[in-house]
C-alpha cells in the first residue's frame, strides 16, 4: 500500500545523534521490525515517520512524494504506542467509532467497521464493555482495532506489548502474528525484544547506536550477522566469540586456533593483520564423548536446562570458554570430558567486527 523511504535521515537532540543519517527503503506491504538495544535510536526514527518529531535533516518519503513537512494527520498512518490510547468512560464500540465520526462514514459504514475490525482483532465480544473494565493487554487490542479500523495504508508499532503482563504477551505475540497475515498495511514496528522480531518480521533493521547495522531476513539475520554486534545481539545466548591470530603460512591466511577449535585455512588471500574473531552460535557446536573427525578434547565446566528444555553446556579449554546449547536428551549422557567440533559451514569469521564472506577450511 506504501512504500516508505528514508534518505539520510538525521535527528539530533543537542549532543545526541539519536538518528544517524539512516538511508532505507521499507517495503511495500510488509513488515519491517526496527530491533535494537534501549537507545538505539528506534522510537526517534519511528516517530519521525509519523510526523511526531521534525527531522534535523534527510527525508522522507511516502510512495515518492516527499512528505517532510506534511502534519501527522495528513499522513495517513496509524500508530500504537507502548501504552494503551483509549478514551476512558465509554465502551470498547465507541472507542473504535469515534476516529471514524470525523471521516464522514454513514453509521452503517463505521458499524461494518468496526465489528470486521474487532472480529479480525478478536475483541468482538467486548464490543458493549467499559473500557474501564479491561485489563492493559485488552484495551491494546482496542488500540490497535481502532487504528486498523480508519484504514491508514501505514502502520506504526512502538514497543506495544511492553506494559502488558507476561501470559498475556504471549497472547498478544500469537493473536498479532495471526492478525498481520490478513493486514495489507505497510507495518513497520519497534521492539527490543528479538523473539518478537524474529516471529512477526519479513525484514528486521538491526539499529545500534542511531546506526542500522543490518537489514534482513529474520534467518539471515540470525545465520549470518554481518557484524560481531548481531551475532552477539541474537541468540539466546549470543553467538560464541573466539579471537585468535590470523598469519600468513604458505601464500594462505591461517587463523590458530589450536587451543579449541582446529586451525582455520581462509581459500583466498586477503591482507589480515593481527587477530580475528571466530564466532559460532551455541547450537552449531558438535558435542560428543566419542572423537569427532575435527574435534578437540575439552572440559565440562557447567550443564543447566534452558526454558525450551535444552542443555545449556559451559565448556572450557585452556582460558577459552564457549557455551553450547543440546537436546536433553543428548545432554544426559554427557561426560565431563567430551569432544567438541565446530562445523566449518556454522563458522563465521569477523576481521575487525566484520564478516569475512569467503569459504574456509580446515587444516588436516
Ligand atoms: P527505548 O527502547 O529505550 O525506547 P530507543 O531505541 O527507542 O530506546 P530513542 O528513544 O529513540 O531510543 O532514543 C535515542 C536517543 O535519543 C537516546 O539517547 C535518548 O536518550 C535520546 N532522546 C530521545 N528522545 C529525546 C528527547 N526528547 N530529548 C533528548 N534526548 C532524547
Amino acid at each position: 500500500m506504501a512504500i516508505i523511504r528514508i534518505e539520510k535521515l538525521r535527528k539530533e537532540f543537542k549532543e545526541v545523534v539519536a538518528v544517524n543519517d539512516l538511508t532505507l527503503d521499507f517495503e511495500d506491504s510488509k513488515i519491517t521490525c526496527l530491533l535494537g538495544p534501549s537507545g538505539c535510536g528506534k522510537t526517534t526514527l519511528l516517530r519521525m515517520i509519523a510526523g511526531l518529531e521534525k527531522m534535523t535533516s534527510g527525508n522522507i518519503y511516502f510512495n515518492d512524494i516527499k512528505i517532510n513537512d506534511l502534519p501527522p494527520r495528513k499522513r495517513n498512518v496509524g500508530m500504537v504506542f507502548q501504552y494503551p490510547v483509549v478514551y476512558r468512560g465509554i465502551d470498547v464500540y465507541h472507542n473504535i467509532e469515534l476516529p471514524l465520526l470525523k471521516e464522514g462514514l454513514s453509521s452503517k459504514e463505521r458499524k461494518k467497521r468496526i465489528y470486521d475490525v474487532a472480529e479480525m482483532v478478536g475483541i468482538e465480544n467486548s464490543l458493549k464493555k467499559n473500557i474501564n473494565q479491561l485489563d492493559n493487554a485488552t484495551k491494546q487490542f482496542v488500540a490497535v482495532a481502532r487504528e486498523i479500523a480508519r484504514q491508514p495504508e501505514i502502520l506504526l508499532f512502538d514497543e506495544p506489548i511492553t506494559n502488558v503482563d507476561a501470559n498475556s504477551k504471549l497472547q498478544f505475540k500469537h493473536a498479532f502474528k495471526e492478525l498481520t497475515k490478513q493486514l495489507k498495511q505497510t507495518i513497520i514496528y519497534v521492539t527490543h525484544d528479538q523473539t518478537e522480531a524474529m516471529s512477526f518480521a519479513d525484514k528486521i533493521a538491526l539499529m545500534n547506536d542511531g546506526k542500522i547495522i543490518q537489514y534482513d531476513s529474520p534467518r539471515k539475520l540470525y545465520n549470518e550477522p554481518e557484524t560481531t554486534f548481531g551475532g552477539w545481539f541474537l541468540g539466546n545466548p549470543g553467538m560464541n566469540f573466539i579471537t585468535q591470530p590470523c598469519q600468513k603460512e604458505d601464500g594462505q591466511f591461517k587463523i590458530k586456533s589450536d587451543q579449541f577449535a582446529r586451525t582455520v585455512i581462509l581459500k583466498k588471500r586477503r591482507n589480515i593483520k593481527g587477530k580475528v574473531k571466530i564466532g559460532i552460535r551455541p547450537e552449531y557446536i558438535k558435542v560428543s564423548n566419542e572423537k569427532l573427525p575435527y574435534g578437540i578434547k575439552s572440559e565440562i565446566k557447567r550443564k543447566s536446562i534452558t526454558i525450551g528444555g535444552q542443555y545449556l553446556l559451559t565448556i572450557q579449554r585452556g582460558d577459552i570458554i564457549v557455551k553450547a546449547k543440546i537436546p536433553h536428551k543428548k545432554g544426559l549422557g554427557l561426560s565431563k570430558n567430551i569432544w567438541v567440533e565446530f562445523p566449518l559451514d556454522r563458522i563465521t569469521v569477523f576481521d575487525n567486527g566484520n564478516r569475512i564472506k569467503e569459504k574456509l577450511q580446515y587444516r588436516e
